[in-house]
């Protein structure tokens, strides 16, 4: 047989979605991959439901239908006060996971340089792989997850073409303040570096953080590739939903790799989403008032049980550190949890690069029944995980 790519050898599975495999096989409570368990806004499934008898069933428009895109660019300038053309600034996209993977192949040639902060969101690893780059990781250092501006710029003076910028950050919970953003933003200039963001967690965000959009940072707006998506927002990580807003020579080159990837989003889901899209301030406030009650029940409960844990600014991930159960590989940490405790987690060394054991992630995007069941079965935590 002749042999397979050597571009995936060296691929393994992604670990976030073999846990979720594994936590269904236990039956676990699963608080590894992040989705959440509770119903996405009624008025958008009852569009859904009108949609299915309306004459949405072909393709929409390859970088996104007309009617999303608007809706889409009228959100964005609400919170960012940028006014973006829906027809040259937009690329909408199967998730953000196409999205950064569009921005990738976009931007990078085979041998080029990408900056990854470390820990990070394991498909960006993937990413450079399948787009022939090679990334330079940059530590955000535990426990405030904060990076040092000069191995950044010893980062900047290997010429990379991109940065990626998971903010709210995905596994750390970090909010970059405007400062970090500044430094970022003033090397990517000097050193003529695009920045391709992860700003998925927009709305996900903990007062008294605030979330910078980083296309809004002076100079920034042309060579920001930001990638967003409905899926935390609404509540819908099924319909695949993501999207790329960059300015018009950057899309023109997006819509082509979009095009040739996937054709485009499902048609019917972009119109029902629509719905969300318009939606007024006030979803956006619920939504954080839901996620900061979820953060304060999850976090207390962990207090309560003694178990050392991050707090995350934004995003709904906690590392819980398991550093006194002295296991040598957190896989078989969460295989343990898993099938002991009923609890499914991510291992930290997933979202690392440095050689880190100490954490596992949970995320807490769940009822709160289910946060309490979680908690209950975590009570055993010491027990049946020591050795
Ligand atoms: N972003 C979520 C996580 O980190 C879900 C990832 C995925 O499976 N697409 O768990």
């Amino acid at each position: 047989m002749p042999e397979l790519s050597r571009r995936t050898a060296d691929f393994t599975d992604s670990v976030i979605r073999r846990m979720t495999r594994i936590s269904n096989q236990y039956g676990a409570v699963n608080l590894s991959q992040g989705f959440p368990d509770f119903e996405p806004p009624k008025e958008i499934l009852q569009r859904l439901a009108e949609v299915t008898n309306e004459d949405f069933h072909q393709y929409s428009i390859t970088w996104g239908a007309k009617n999303f895109r608007e809706a889409l660019a009228e959100k964005h300038k609400h919170f960012t006060g940028m006014k973006i053309d829906p027809n040259n600034e937009i690329v909408v996209t199967c998730g953000s996971t196409e999205a950064m993977m569009a921005a990738m192949m976009s931007v990078t040639n085979p041998g080029d340089k990408v900056i990854v902060f470390s820990p990070f969101y394991e498909n960006y690893g993937a990413d450079t792989i399948l787009s022939g780059a090679e990334p330079i990781y940059v530590p955000l250092v535990p426990p405030a997850f904060n990076f040092d501006a000069d191995v950044l710029e010893e980062a900047f003076r290997q010429k990379p073409k991109a940065l990626i910028l998971c903010n709210p950050s995905n596994p750390c919970g970090k909010v970059f303040t405007y400062e970090e953003l500044k430094i970022i933003a003033d090397l990517a200039e000097k050193y003529d570096t695009f920045v391709i963001t992860d700003e998925v967690y927009e709305h996900i965000i903990y007062a008294p953080y605030k979330h910078t959009y980083f296309s809004t940072l002076p100079n920034m707006r042309d060579r920001t590739i930001s990638c967003g998506s409905l899926s935390k927002t609404y509540s819908i990580t099924g319909w695949r939903l993501g999207y790329v807003i960059a300015s018009p020579h950057i899309i023109d080159t997006v819509k082509k790799v979009h095009d040739f990837l996937t054709v485009g989003a499902a048609a019917p889901l972009q119109e029902a989403a629509v719905t969300g899209l318009r939606f007024g301030d006030d979803y956006y406030e619920d939504l954080q008032r839901k996620y900061t009650e979820k953060r304060e029940l999850f976090i207390n409960g962990l207090d309560r049980l003694k178990i050392p844990h991050t707090t995350p600014e934004g995003a709904y991930y906690v590392l819980l550190d398991i550093s006194e159960f002295g296991y040598e590989n957190d896989i078989e940490f969460c295989e343990k949890l898993a099938k002991e405790v009923g609890v499914g987690a991510v291992p930290g060394s997933s979202f690392f690069k440095e050689s880190e054991n100490r954490y596992i992630r949970l995320h807490f995007a769940k009822k709160n029944n289910t946060l309490n069941e979680a908690l209950n079965r975590l009570e055993s935590f010491r027990k049946k995980m020591s050795f």
